[in-house]
């Protein structure tokens, strides 16, 4: 793939008219864009665009999409299924992980449900000597089980996992995948952990370190986030370093960010309506208690051209 990096017009293009959004909004999608966001850069060997062709979703492309998540009355909340163990030293804290999604997706509820164990309906395959299961095992799940949750006010159903996943035969693995039109998807944090491929035997005699720790937390949100953002509609992004980027490998997932650009973050807007000056602070408080340092002076900064009028 021959990808070549947009310009300004086309960025400008792809934004679409923000005349009608509130005076914060307007800031954030259009103040000091030089200092807080990075052009995408010519992508290398292995790399996700050099692999698939993006196009690039503008915001008149989003407001077409058909399949994507709109909360509306008590039909608001996000359901995260945790699947098989998460109840050892490495494993994603799931309840860390969903506050910040609380404040990402500004408006819905987003709920834990019970953990499950894998059932024998979920397939998997051995690759490499690492065990995976096929994402349809989950798919099937989250769809049969939807009457035992409160349909009134699911708007999505997410599974997360430690195991790692694959969707079908053609592929090695995925971070993570979704069904749009079902509304459902699966997340796995296996391959956040930086001693991933370890052996389980490892992982659990490994306690984390505070650098591990902040690596994989830094990560798993990434994954919650970038997939929700998916069922949110918006696609990857190719108009500025995002956290809507697509990501083939690690390299790629640690250069995404936690902040969505300013293409992404008017889509979003468009459907959640939210407070942006209100969602960035909350977000600061989260990255202070969580020790995300980059990502608070990030926003802080952020924070900062939106109010400088
Ligand atoms: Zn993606
Ligand atoms: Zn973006």
């Amino acid at each position: 793939m021959n990808f070549v990096p947009p310009d300004t017009k086309r960025i400008t293009e792809a934004l679409g008219d923000i005349t009608q959004l509130p005076r914060d909004m307007q800031m954030a999608v259009t103040n000091k864009l030089d200092e807080s966001f990075q052009p995408v850069p010519k992508p290398h060997h292995g790399d996700w665009l050099k692999n698939h062709e993006e196009k690039g979703q503008t915001m008149k492309s989003f407001e077409r999409t058909t399949y994507k998540a709109v909360p509306h009355a008590t039909y608001k909340t996000i359901y995260i299924q945790p699947v098989g163990s998460f109840n050892h030293p490495r494993a994603a804290p799931l309840d860390v992980i969903i506050e910040f999604a609380r404040v990402f997706f500004s408006g819905c509820e987003v709920e834990l449900l019970p953990t499950i164990d894998f059932s024998k309906d979920m397939k998997y395959r051995e690759n490499h000597g690492i065990q995976q299961y096929r994402t349809d095992g989950f798919y099937n799940y989250l769809s049969e089980t939807r009457h035992k949750r409160d349909a009134k006010r699911e708007l999505l159903c997410v599974a997360v996992t430690m195991a790692d996943i694959y969707p079908d035969e053609s592929w090695n693995f995925v971070y993570g995948q979704a069904r749009a039109i079902d509304g459902v998807g699966v997340y796995s944090f296996a391959r956040l952990d930086p001693l991933f491929p370890a052996s389980p035997q490892t992982l659990l005699s490994s306690p984390l370190t505070d650098e591990h720790r902040v690596i994989m937390l830094r990560r798993c949100i990434k994954i919650l986030l970038h997939e929700l953002g998916h069922l949110f509609g918006l696609k990857h992004c190719i108009y500025y370093i995002c956290l809507m980027n697509g990501a083939n490998n690690e390299i790629e997932m640690d250069r995404q960010p936690l902040y969505l650009c300013p293409v992404c973050l008017r889509k979003l807007y468009s459907t959640l309506q939210f407070n942006v000056r209100n969602v960035y602070e909350k977000f600061i408080n989260l990255c202070e208690t969580y020790e995300l340092e980059e990502e608070r002076i990030w926003y802080r900064k952020r924070l900062d051209c939106i109010q400088d009028t």
